[in-house]
């Protein structure tokens, strides 16, 4: 019971991804209604019941739009696995917090970047100015539309993206 699925508010705008169990879980509890099925049927003893791949919440919740949470995952996203100072795609990224800690830099999408091993370790624990070095792009904030949010999801759901686009 791995599998993720998608929740649609009743107005059919993505909220967030649930896994396969809460997802029945709700249906059965007549709180939301399959819109895709993933691929055939869960089997109990006595009936068979659709895998759900999208579901839509039968009533609209009002819920203010989730923040990307600033984990090293997202800012890589964020930065497209490159290296903010010398464009390079590396296997060993690192997270640079622009000002430094050492100078109370903030841990804030704006102060921290993706940065490849080697342009972390030649600007060390010293600022931009310092270094000598600039960044390709002012870090910030991702957006938190649906689209950027879930669209990670999209490599292991192509059937999503009608759902996911445009919001
Ligand atoms: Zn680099």
């Amino acid at each position: 019971m791995e599998r993720a699925v998608l929740v649609l508010n009743a107005n059919y705008e993505p909220i967030h991804v649930t896994n396969l169990q809460r997802a029945v879980c709700l249906m059965l509890m007549e709180k939301a209604s399959l819109v895709v099925n993933g691929s055939g049927d869960l089997h109990t003893v006595h009936e068979s019941f659709p895998i759900p791949s999208v579901i839509r919440l039968n009533s609209m919740v009002n819920k203010p739009r989730p923040r990307i949470s600033l984990s090293r995952r997202e800012i890589l996203r964020r930065d497209h696995y490159t290296c903010q100072y010398c464009g390079k795609q590396s296997q060993t990224l690192t997270i640079d917090h622009v000002i430094p800690r050492r100078l109370n830099g903030p841990h804030t999408w704006e102060n921290v970047v993706t940065a490849c091993s080697s342009c972390n370790h030649r600007k060390g624990g010293r600022t931009l100015e310092e270094a000598g070095m600039k960044l390709h792009k002012q870090p910030a904030e991702p957006p938190t539309n649906a689209a950027y949010r879930l669209g990670g999801y999209l490599n292991s759901y192509q059937n999503w993206e009608t759902f996911i686009s445009g919001w």
